[in-house]
């Protein structure tokens, strides 16, 4: 019996209805279309490919750049009792080859795999039994070097495709909507961009979150309470027992800092970052998710993986390098759609840091690229604006994805002051006209 994509989602995923855009998409990959579907963070994108891969016969693959990411969606499937694995650095030789043996017996409906392994693992080979009738690249921007996080390995993914008889679909999947990033998708995984029957879908749902609060702090400065940020830091968290959230710092060093500071204020508190070792990550990361610690002190590394429904504030202690990074990061606030807050802490030598970070990576990769340079620094520039300027901060993030919006959102700190600063000239006209 062919199952319908309603039934897969109630009776696979226990949800009763689509969210915007996941019915359009898995409609266009179950229709043979390509895809790229440009979805903010906790959209549902997963949801999007995990359906078709249920409903077509065969394997269908899915590229995804972390293994913890990884993990948490086979483990996930598992349990909602799809045929689900993943191949990547973790596995052990026992894990590949019984991985490789359901395979061949054609039992897998959703393979996860690192790009670095798409080559090795002769997936063509071992599947061609049952076919593979979709390829899914996940966090699709990791293709352009515009984006925030390229990685040199998703220009294999191509080539792999190509190698796969009769074609797959392509689907690519992102949060990532700059012009260019979403040219390279395209250009790179051979997507055609033509909405027509035979054509690749391209579909945008909305950027707007209504539910996340934004808001600038700028410590030591005029209009701002705090002097400094550890000031601003404590007194948002003084207003936030009990809530669970993420605090992003620039540098391992800042982050070893504040987890100590709240720790010694006697906060439940972890920390997470490239320097410290795989248990350790994994331990705090656990922690972390399954509220055990209600706060985790992280670099960027903390990033992707992070699907965590209750997170009710992300507090920026240092301002990222780009608005995508921002806005991903911030946004990993609110998924079960309660209110949350999004808080930056601005201070000028937050961009002293990002012009730094930006030269090294330069200095640090094998061939100086003075446009990226270039590139990255005009980003930085639009980061700063978000946070030094006077308009409305949720215009500023949307209109930074090319999407329009009101001048007023009534919902981030720059409009409530503003809203504030009416109330009292309407006051004062009161006063005058009386
Ligand atoms: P994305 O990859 O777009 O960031 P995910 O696919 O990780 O988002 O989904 C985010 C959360 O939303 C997950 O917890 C998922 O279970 C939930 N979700 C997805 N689709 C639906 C839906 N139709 N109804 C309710 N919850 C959903
Ligand atoms: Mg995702």
């Amino acid at each position: 019996m062919a199952l319908s994509k309603h039934k897969v989602l109630e009776d696979f995923f226990g949800f009763k209805s689509f969210r915007p855009g996941q019915e359009e998409t898995i409609d266009a990959v179950l229709a043979g279309r390509d895809v790229l579907a440009i979805m903010p963070t906790g959209a549902g994108k997963s949801l999007c490919y995990q359906i078709p891969a249920l409903m077509l016969p065969g394997l269908t693959i899915v590229i995804s750049p972390l293994i913890s990411l990884m993990k948490d969606q086979v483990e996930g499937l598992k349990d909602s009792g799809v045929q689900a694995a993943c191949l990547n650095s973790s596995i052990s030789p026992a894990e590949y080859n019984e991985t490789m043996d359901s395979i061949l017996a054609g039992k897998l409906k959703l393979l996860y795999i690192a790009p670095e392994r798409l080559q090795r693992a002769e997936l063509p080979r071992f599947a061609a039994g049952q076919g593979i009738p979709l390829v899914v690249v996940d966090e699709a921007h990791c293709l352009s070097q515009w984006g925030h996080d390229f990685r040199q390995s998703y220009l294999d993914i191509a080539g792999f495709i190509k190698s796969i008889k009769p074609k797959p679909v392509t689907a690519a999947f992102t949060a990532t909507a700059t012009p260019k990033v979403r040219e390279d998708i395209i250009t790179l995984l051979r997507l055609k961009e033509t909405n027509d029957d035979k054509g690749a879908f391209i579909i945008t749902t909305g950027f707007d979150r209504p539910n996340l609060y934004f808001e600038v702090q700028k410590p030591g400065k005029n209009g701002c309470a705090s002097k400094d940020k550890n000031t601003a830091l404590l007194d948002c968290l003084k207003t936030r027992t009990d809530k669970s959230g993420i605090i992003y710092c620039a540098t391992r060093k800042a982050v070893e800092e504040v987890w100590d500071l709240l720790l010694r204020r006697g906060f439940g508190v972890t920390r997470y970052h490239a320097g410290l070792g795989d248990a350790e990550r994994k331990k705090n990361q656990d922690d972390f998710l399954y509220d055990r610690k209600p706060i985790i002190v992280a670099t960027n590394a903390l990033g992707m993986g992070i699907d965590k429904s209750n997170v009710s504030f992300v507090i920026h202690y240092n301002m990222p390098k780009n608005i995508e990074s921002y806005y991903q990061e911030a946004g990993r606030a609110g998924r079960d759609g309660a209110p949350a807050d999004c808080i930056l802490l601005y201070s000028g030598q937050d961009v002293k840091i990002n012009e730094f970070l930006i030269a090294r990576s330069d200095e640090e990769s094998n061939e100086s690229n003075p446009d990226l340079v270039e590139h990255n620094l005009e980003l930085l520039k639009q980061m700063t604006y978000y946070a030094t300027g006077n308009g409305c901060l949720r215009q500023r993030l949307l209109s930074y994805f090319d999407e329009q919006s009101q001048g007023y959102c009534g919902n981030c700190s720059n409009c409530l002051t503003a809203f504030d600063e009416v109330d009292i000239s309407l006051e004062a006209r009161k006063i005058i006209s009386c």
